[in-house]
This record gives structure tokens, C-alpha cells and sequence, in this order.
């Protein structure tokens, strides 16, 4: 059986992340090994947050002083039920409740938690030392993506509230995100966010094939594929790898054979701006643009890009042989679209830092 990683830690304050308590004693104290857990933590891209009873900016200034204060996420800090602190930092990052963990050292304020949401884990504060060597807290696999998670998460929270009290119009907000999109070549550093990614975008993926590290490892050294990696930054910060191309260069076509982009960026236009990129791209390179679709429960709004980008199912020589191509299982299903590609003027909304699929 495999270990549940917890996703985010809600730390209690006083005696539990610093000794001490702020209202009485004025002075508190960080033990370094709780310095050394929540930058560990955060260095393994598990999020950490706070439910205390405190007065607000008291507390706050005072994780500022003790250089600790980016380290937390929607904290709470106030005078209510920590439950419902809980409650709310759960629904802010939408995860399941089995992904959280509380520690506090208080034991009535853990089975307070503990009788809202049964299946959050509790710890005492003397644990706080250890909680490095848990499995789960533990994950097998630390990405770059996991690395900067927690900044990702901060700007998404300012993202949504500059974009809650935004009136103008979409295009005019996504260009005040001043948003830069970059599509590069993978290497071997990117394949396990790469292999995330084609396993977690159901939505926006063109064939619902899974592809394994390994596979697309063997995708890289090949000269005639190309794994291109999507990451996109905008002025609050990083989103991350945000989507995965996988190209197969053919003598008289450029095929997409994968698209597949993060559903979190879908309001943001990603999916149209590559496909117009990968047009321009196969209109310099002097060849048309194919592109594999296969039908999946959920990937409509794929098929509705393909299309809007005027892929069709047409024929055309250049299609001779790429129903050989592929694994056998998928053969019959998979649809390959066409295009004869025309130059494509520049996307409004976001800035394109791209690899020129040209040169190689
Ligand atoms: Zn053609």
C-alpha cells in the first residue's frame, strides 16, 4: 500500500511552532529544528498554513520578524473555531480532507478538528521536530513544479482577487496579466511533471493517451519527435509546466500526435495561442499540420480547439502512413485531422518565448 502524502500542513502557534505564548509572554522563541521542518516542508512543495488564536497583526509581525512569514497560505489567525479555520483552508485550496494535516499542542483543539473532519491528521507538537522523517510527508517525487509550489499558489490567490474585482472585458484583463508563455524543448529534468501532466489533463488532452517517463524519454532522443514542455508566468508569478506537445516530424507534415494543457489555464486562452503557434511554426518550416483527436468522455473542449483552429478531417498525401504509426490498441479511434497552415499574426493577450522548431 502506498503512503497518502499530506498536501498541506495547518500549524497552531503558540508552544506548537514557537515557544511561547505571544499575549502573555510579548517575546517568543523559534527552535532552529522548527525553523529546519518548515523550510524542509516547504522545499518538498507541501503546503503550509495556521490556525491560531491570536490577534492578527500581533501574530503576523511577529512571523515577519522571525523570517517566516512567506511560508504560509491563507492563514487563519483569529478568534474563532479552529475547525472552521480549517474549513475554510480546505475550500481554498480545494483539496481533499485527507490531504490536510494539523498540528497544535493543545490536545482539546485536535479533537475539536479531529470531531469536524475525521479523516484530517493530527499531531502533537512534539512530533513537530520529526515530521521530516514521516512518509507522509515524504513524497517520492519532488519536481521543479513542487519546488515553486507554494508561490504558485500565492499568485493564484492574487490572481483570483484582482480578477474577482475586475470589470473590463477578458481580453483587456488577460492582457493586464502581462502573461508569458514559453514552450521548450524537454529534457530528461522535465519528464516526471511532463508525465504528470498527460496523466492529470483529462479535459484538455487531444487522445487521452498516457505516456510514461520512459516512453517519452525515448520520444526525446529521436530525431524525427519532438517533447516540447509549456510553462507560463504572468506578473503575480509562475503557473508552473502548464502543458506538453509531442511532435512527430513527418517528410511532408508537422503531426501533433499530443496537446494537452493544465485545465487551470484554460480561461486563459493557452490552448488556442499553441495551436496557432504550431500553424505559424509549420508554415515556416514549409509543410502542413496534421494532428491525431481521439473522442474521451471529457476532452470536448479539445476537439472544439482542433476544430476552431481549422484542423478537419480532409485528404491529403501528406497523411500516407500515419495510421502505421501508432500502437495498435489506439489505431482504429484515433482521428487524424489536417491543415494546410498559413502565417499566423501574433496572440494579443500574451507574449510567446518559443524554441523555433526549424532549427535543430
Ligand atoms: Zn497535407
Amino acid at each position: 500500500m502506498t503512503t497518502k502524502i499530506i498536501k498541506c500542513l495547518v500549524w497552531d502557534l503558540d508552544n506548537t511552532l514557537w515557544q511561547g505564548t505571544l499575549l502573555e509572554d510579548g517575546d517568543v522563541q523559534l527552535a532552529d529544528e522548527i525553523r529546519r521542518t518548515v523550510v524542509g516542508l516547504d522545499q518538498r512543495g507541501i503546503l503550509q498554513s495556521i490556525a491560531s488564536r491570536n490577534d492578527p497583526d500581533h501574530a503576523w509581525n511577529t512571523l515577519e520578524k522571525l523570517g517566516l512569514s512567506e511560508y504560509f497560505i491563507l492563514p487563519r489567525i483569529g478568534w474563532g473555531r479552529k475547525s472552521d479555520s480549517i474549513t475554510e483552508i480546505i475550500a481554498g485550496l480545494g483539496f481533499a480532507e485527507h490531504a490536510i494535516a494539523f498540528i497544535d499542542d493543545q490536545p482539546f483543539e485536535r479533537a475539536e478538528v479531529a470531531h469536524f473532519h475525521p479523516e484530517v491528521h493530527c499531531y502533537g507538537a512534539d512530533q513537530a521536530p520529526t515530521l521530516l522523517d514521516l512518509p507522509e510527508f515524504s513524497p517520492p517525487v519532488v519536481t521543479a513544479d513542487s519546488r515553486q509550489r507554494r508561490s504558485m499558489y500565492q499568485a493564484r490567490f492574487q490572481r483570483d482577487a484582482e480578477q474577482a474585482s475586475y470589470q473590463g472585458p477578458d481580453e483587456e484583463f488577460l492582457r493586464s496579466l502581462e502573461m508569458v508563455m514559453t514552450i521548450a524543448r524537454a529534457t530528461e529534468s522535465d519528464l516526471d511533471r511532463v508525465e504528470e501532466l498527460t496523466l492529470r489533463t483529462s479535459q484538455m488532452n487531444a487522445t487521452g493517451i498516457h505516456y510514461s517517463a520512459e516512453t517519452l524519454q525515448s520520444f526525446i532522443a529521436d530525431p524525427d519527435h519532438e517533447v516540447l514542455v509549456v510553462t507560463l508566468t504572468d506578473k503575480f508569478g509562475p503557473h508552473g509546466a502548464i502543458g506538453v506537445i509531442l511532435l512527430e516530424r513527418r517528410p511532408q507534415a508537422l503531426r501533433i500526435r499530443l496537446l494537452a494543457t493544465s485545465c487551470r489555464v484554460v480561461a486563459y486562452g493557452v490552448g488556442a495561442a499553441l495551436l496557432r503557434w504550431l500553424t505559424d511554426q509549420a508554415h515556416h518550416t514549409g509543410v502542413h499540420l496534421n494532428a491525431d483527436f481521439r473522442t474521451t468522455a471529457r476532452n470536448r473542449m479539445m476537439e472544439i480547439a482542433y476544430r476552431f483552429a481549422g484542423l478537419k478531417t480532409e485528404q491529403c498525401a501528406c497523411l500516407t502512413g500515419t495510421e502505421t504509426t501508432q500502437a495498435p490498441a489506439d489505431a482504429e479511434e484515433i482521428t487524424h485531422l489536417h491543415l494546410v497552415p498559413t502565417a499566423q499574426p501574433q496572440t494579443s493577450t500574451m507574449r510567446i518565448d518559443a524554441v523555433d522548431l526549424a532549427l535543430r
